[in-house]
């Protein structure tokens, strides 16, 4: 097996080997370990008014220092900690550190709300919704200070329980973002009867505009509608300045990009947008 013809040697190859015989216990220890280690930290990215470059709110972005392979996007390591179910570890962590997190943007005066990021993986059932409410209210962190970011794919129809847990959040009031907007292949029909608050365009929408004409029907028609429903919308992945003059023409009032910030530390954050005291 892979493990022992890999063994003592350091190609690619019988790495990739290791990797694939790895089990979900092994992957599952490795993401525990890190926790553990505090090898994990997250990054805040801004979301800010595009007339002005004014803080909205931010979004937590989770990362890994990994001892052995350096900085780890979470795309490197979200789909393994869904896999080996760490991703429910992963997220109390996120959730936590951000309660840790929002006291300090509010002495500093930061107001907006903080996204987090949840992948439907960890909505598998009442207990772990209620783990995270108790997590709030144990660091005394009200719901009102929280948007929940998810995919279209957990509005879709076969979903319901799904669904169930989200609207609870929503009663909670705590705010839900659709990320990624555009890119699920599903029904918007969910839009009409669902508590959503904030449509977040994907990056694919965004990154040719507006040289590419066809893109640009399609951006300025997914802002058109959440505009008509009246639900806030963020243009994701806005790098350029001709981008930022196209939102703000069309009223797109929400940017998060490069353009205007990186993902930062925290400390980052309060120093560019905090009071200082
Ligand atoms: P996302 O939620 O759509 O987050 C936005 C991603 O786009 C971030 O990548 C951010 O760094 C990147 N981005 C923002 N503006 C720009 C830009 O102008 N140009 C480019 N090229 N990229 C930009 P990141 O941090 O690598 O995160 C990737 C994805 O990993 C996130 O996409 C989210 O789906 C997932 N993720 C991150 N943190 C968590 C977490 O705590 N839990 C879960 N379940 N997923 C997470
Ligand atoms: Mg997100
Ligand atoms: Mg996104
Ligand atoms: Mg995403």
């Amino acid at each position: 097996n892979a493990k022992n013809t890999g063994r003592g040697t350091t190609s690619f190859f019988n790495a990739e080997l290791r990797e694939q015989a790895s089990s979900h216990v092994e992957l599952h220890h490795a993401i525990m370990l890190g926790l553990k280690n505090d090898e994990f930290f997250i990054e805040y990215q801004p979301v800010v008014n595009s007339k002005d470059g004014s803080l909205h709110s931010v979004e937590a972005l989770v990362r890994w220092q990994h001892p052995q392979h350096g900085l780890m996007p979470p795309k490197a390591f979200i789909p393994i900690a869904e896999k080996s179910g760490a991703i429910r570890e992963l997220g109390n962590f996120v959730l936590n550190q951000t309660c840790l997190d929002i006291p300090k943007f509010r002495k500093a005066k930061i107001k907006g709300r903080v996204a987090v990021n949840f992948s439907s993986h960890q909505f598998y059932d009442r207990m772990a919704v209620d783990a995270w409410f108790a997590i709030l209210e144990k660091h005394d962190i009200k719901p009102e200070n929280f948007t929940f970011e998810i995919t279209e794919s957990m509005l879709l129809p076969d979903r319901e329980r799904q669904r169930d847990l989200l609207l609870s959040i929503h009663h909670k009031g705590i705010h839900l973002a659709i990320d990624d907007f555009g890119t699920g292949y599903s029904s918007t029909s969910y839009l009409q009867h669902f508590p959503v608050s904030m449509l977040k365009i994907d990056k694919s929408f965004v990154d040719r505009v507006p040289e590419d004409k066809h893109q640009t029907a399609l951006l300025t028609a997914l802002i058109h509608m959440a505009r008509a429903l009246e639900i806030d919308v963020v243009a994701e992945g806005v790098e350029q300045i001709t981008q930022v003059e196209f939102l703000n023409k069309h009223c797109a009032d929400l940017i998060q990009g490069f353009y205007f910030a990186r993902p930062m530390p925290i400390a980052a954050i309060i120093e560019r947008y905090g009071e200082q005291n």
